[in-house]
């Protein structure tokens, strides 16, 4: 192995992105040792019989000790107290990141508890899947997937480029904003398209008047596919609601200003309006698949194998 980026790399958290991300580093060589913590003994096991670590700890603070890398790989709302127990046994000097779903309240929560001469560097890769645990990571869920960055004010530059150069090696494209900013732009792309998917089924479950044979049946008029998202695990999306609340009922104020306007065409047969906002919002597609964040491949026929698709 040429010389690795890091020396030991500690993954705290070993479900789907902790262990996408050992896969990747494996697959890049970026890390001499890998090591990792989960809360389970179940998840822990997996991880060793995997190989996704070659040595799991039972605490956060054991794993993270003597690490140059330790990345949060937790749900939103366990970053602060798993930060909180590591802070006096991270070493000086090492890159301290997280890849929550939301920034502000990780640089909230985590912040505090990092100690002088650790570079804590918050970061989100936008790639996932719906599904969870240590046996559904993949090397390639980043790759060609972009990262976003939040360093705070007064971050060591030197800290930032590393880790922007070790999520390059992952295979992601990165870019660096501030933590306000990534919760507003994320609370639009992500987090209120799944509350809508989580709220459409479980509006199709509370019908009287359709079955929810009926549903399951016909589901491939649409349906189907806000139900691969409301499968995405329910601890991690309740973080996200909580801890970004504000930018979220911003954007569901929008949404529901939107969705009240179409409800008025439709009531009163405005086809000049619909046909309008429809064409609008055909362009996006279009826009995505030539920013090669999806393929132009038909999907609702589902006729390309098992797709790994993106989440958030
Ligand atoms: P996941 O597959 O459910 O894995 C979560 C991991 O965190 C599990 O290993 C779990 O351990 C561990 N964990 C939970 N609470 C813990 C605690 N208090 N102490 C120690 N370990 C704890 O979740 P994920 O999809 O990898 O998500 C992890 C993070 O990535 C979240 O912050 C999420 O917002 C972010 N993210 C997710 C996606 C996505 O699409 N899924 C995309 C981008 C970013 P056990 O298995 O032992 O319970």
């Amino acid at each position: 192995m040429s010389t690795p980026m890091f020396e030991r790399a500690a993954l705290i958290g070993l479900g789907l992105i902790g262990s996408s991300l050992s896969h990747a580093m494996r697959r890049g060589g970026l890390a001499r040792t890998i090591v990792g913590n989960a809360q389970s003994e179940k998840t822990r096991d997996t991880a060793l019989r995997l190989g996704l670590v070659s040595s799991v700890y039972a605490t956060p603070a054991e794993a993270a000790r003597d690490a140059d890398l330790v990345v949060l790989c937790v749900p939103v709302g366990a970053c602060g107290a798993i930060a909180g127990q590591m802070g006096p046994h991270l070493r000086a000097g090492a890159i301290l990141t997280d890849v929550g779903s939301v920034k502000g309240a990780v640089l909230r929560d985590v912040g505090p508890s990092v100690p002088k001469g650790v570079h804590f560097i918050p970061g989100h890769p936008i790639a996932g899947t719906e599904h969870s645990g240590p046996e559904s990571g993949f090397a390639e869920l980043f790759d060609g997937r972009w990262c976003v960055l939040t360093p705070p004010q007064g971050a060591d530059q030197a800290a930032v480029d590393k880790l922007t150069a070790f999520w390059r090696a992952c295979g992601s494209h990165v870019e660096v904003m501030d933590a306000q900013h990534h919760d507003l732009v994320l609370a639009i792309t992500s987090h209120v398209p799944h509350l809508i998917a989580y709220n459409i089924v479980n509006t199709a479950r509370h019908l009287e008047r359709v079955t929810d044979t009926e549903v399951i049946k016909f589901s491939a008029g649409g349906f189907r596919d806000f139900t691969r998202i409301a499968a995405s695990d329910p601890v991690m999306w309740r973080d996200v609601f909580l801890n970004n609340k504000d930018a979220v009922l911003e954007m569901l104020g929008r949404f529901s200003e939107d969705l009240t306007a179409l409800q008025r065409a439709i009531r009163f047969g405005d086809s000049d309006t619909l046909y309008k906002l429809f064409v609008e919002a055909r362009s996006v597609r279009r826009g995505i698949i030539e920013a090669g964040q999806d393929t132009a491949a038909p999907d609702f026929g589902r006729q390309h194998g098992t797709p790994k698709q993106p989440g958030t």
